[in-house]
C-alpha cells in the first residue's frame, strides 16, 4: 500500500507551489497604506517627543507595554539597535560575558560585541534553544548577562534559565526578534527577563519595514535604553529622567515605520492564530511516525509556530528526507549543511569565531577591563551542530489552506514511512 517516492519516480504528493511563507508584510493591505499616507500629509515624519499623544510611535510603544504586559516600551530602528540599547540599559558593557546560544542570528553576537561586551557561545538543546545545563557549565566571575534567544518563535526554558539567572545574579535579557506574541506558561515572551528586544524587519512576524522594541519593567533600563538611543534625549526629555546622561546614539524610529508598524501589530494575534492552528493540526498527524521526533517545544500553546522542526536519526538520513520532501513538493529543508553558509548558526560566525571587530586594537576581547579568556573554535558546541544537522524544518506561513496542510502531513507520512520501513 506504500506509495513511490516522488524521487524514485512515484508521483508527487502535489505539483502545486506553496503559498509564501512571509508573514506580516504579505498581509499589507489598504490599511497599511491609508496610515502611511495620513502621516506623509501630515507633513511630520518626524517623532516629535513633546507631542506624544499625535505620534504614531508614540503610539505603537503605548500598544506594544499593554500586550507584553510590561511598564515601558522604547522603539528604535531595529532589533539589532533594541538589543544594543537594551544591554546599555540593564549596564552591561567593558569586561563583562554574556551567554548566547549557538543557534541565533549573528546580530544577537554582534549586539553584545557592539557594547564591548563579550559573547560566550553555548549550546542549544533538543528545543533548538538554548541550553540551560550548558549555561551553568559556562558561567565565569565575568558573567554579567545571559541573553536567551526564542528562535523561529520557540520559547526557551525560561523557568530554568530565569533560575540560573536567580541563583547567580545575572541580568536576562531576551531577544524576542523572532517570537513577537510568543507566550511562556502565561507570560510574553520579552517580558520574563529584566528586557526583552523586538524586531519589526521584513522576516520578522509584524514589519514596519524596519523597525525594533525594547521592553523592561525596570525605569531604569528602561532610561538608560532611551539615553543610548538618542544623544540628545537630555535635551528633549527635560526633567523627567533621573538618571545620569552619557553619550548614546541615533535609533530613532520615524512617523512613517511607526504607522505601519501600528498597523502591523494589530495583525499579530489573527496571524499567530492560524499559525498555531495549522502547526498542531500537523504535530498531531506526525509524531508518531517512524524514524522522526518532534522539536521539544517548551509550552507548544505559546510557540509562534513559524515552523515545524523534527528530527531524523542521523544527519544523512535528514539530508535524504529533506530531498524526498521537496521532490513531494512539499517546501523544506535541512538546517544545517556545512556546504550552505547559514547566518543563524555560529559555525558561520567568522568575525566572532576569529575575534574581529571594527576596532584596531582587537577590543573588546584585547580590552584591559576583560580579565577573562573566552576561546571560540568552529566545532565549540558539538550538539549544535548535531541538532541542526538532524532537523529537517518546514517554514509555515498564516496563507497556508487546509490543502496545503494535508499535503504537508501526506509528504511527511509518505517519507517517513518510505525510508524507515
Ligand atoms: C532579526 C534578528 C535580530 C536582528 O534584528 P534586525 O531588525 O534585523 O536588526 C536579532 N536577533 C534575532 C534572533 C533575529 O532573528
Amino acid at each position: 500500500m506504500e506509495a513511490k517516492l516522488a524521487i524514485q519516480g512515484g508521483d508527487p504528493v502535489t505539483k502545486e507551489p506553496f503559498p509564501t511563507t512571509i508573514h506580516g508584510a504579505e498581509e499589507i493591505d489598504e490599511r497599511e497604506i491609508d496610515a502611511i499616507i495620513t502621516t506623509l500629509k501630515q507633513k511630520k515624519p518626524f517623532r516629535f517627543l513633546h507631542e506624544a499623544k499625535d505620534s504614531k510611535v508614540s503610539q505603537l510603544e503605548a500598544k506594544f507595554a499593554e500586550y507584553m504586559g510590561c511598564k515601558h516600551a522604547l522603539a528604535v530602528t531595529g532589533g539589532t539597535t533594541a538589543l544594543i540599547s537594551a544591554l546599555v540599559g540593564l549596564g552591561i558593557g567593558s569586561g563583562d560575558e554574556v551567554i548566547v546560544p549557538g543557534y541565533t542570528y549573528i546580530a544577537s553576537a554582534a549586539a553584545i560585541l557592539a557594547v564591548r561586551a563579550i559573547p560566550v557561545i553555548v549550546e542549544i538543546d533538543n528545543s533548538l534553544t538554548i541550553n540551560p545545563k550548558d549555561i551553568e557549565r559556562k558561567i565565569t566571575e565575568h558573567t554579567r548577562g545571559i541573553m536567551p534567544v526564542h528562535m523561529r518563535g520557540t520559547p526557551c526554558r525560561m523557568d530554568d534559565i530565569m533560575d540560573i539567572a536567580r541563583r547567580h545574579k545575572l541580568l536576562v535579557l531576551e531577544d524576542v526578534a523572532q517570537a513577537n506574541g510568543g507566550i511562556y506558561k502565561g507570560k510574553k515572551l520579552g517580558s520574563i527577563g529584566h528586557a526583552g528586544a523586538f524586531s519589526m524587519q521584513y522576516y520578522k512576524l509584524v514589519t514596519a519595514g524596519e523597525g525594533g522594541m525594547v521592553i523592561t519593567n525596570d525605569r531604569v533600563v528602561y532610561e538608560r535604553a532611551t539615553l543610548q538611543h538618542d544623544s540628545a534625549m537630555v535635551f528633549w526629555e527635560k526633567g523627567t529622567f533621573t538618571t545620569e546622561p552619557f553619550a548614546g546614539e541615533n535609533y530613532r524610529m520615524n512617523e512613517l515605520q511607526g504607522a505601519l508598524g501600528l498597523v502591523q501589530f494589530g495583525r499579530l494575534d489573527d496571524i499567530l492564530t492560524k499559525l498555531r492552528k495549522t502547526k498542531s493540526i500537523i504535530c498531531n498527524e506526525i509524531k508518531t511516525l517512524p524514524g522522526i521526533e518532534l522539536q521539544d517545544v517548551p509550552d507548544p500553546a505559546g510557540d509562534c509556530s513559524v515552523s515545524l522542526c523534527f528530527f531524523c536519526e542521523t544527519s544523512d538520513k535528514t539530508r535524504a528526507f529533506a530531498e524526498a520532501l521537496r521532490a513531494e513538493g512539499i517546501p523544506g529543508g535541512s538546517m544545517f549543511d556545512k556546504a550552505i553558509p547559514d547566518r543563524h548558526i555560529y559555525y558561520y560566525w567568522d568575525y566572532v569565531l576569529n575575534k574581529h571587530t571594527a576596532d584596531r586594537n582587537g577590543c573588546p576581547w584585547t580590552c584591559p577591563f576583560y580579565k577573562g579568556n573566552v576561546q571560540y573554535s568552529r566545532n565549540m558546541c558539538p550538539d549544535t551542530l548535531d541538532y541542526l544537522s538532524r532537523t529537517v524544518v518546514i517554514p509555515l506561513g498564516q496563507k497556508l489552506g487546509e490543502k496545503h496542510i494535508n499535503w504537508i502531513i501526506q509528504g511527511i507520512t509518505k517519507v517517513a514511512n518510505a525510508l524507515n520501513r
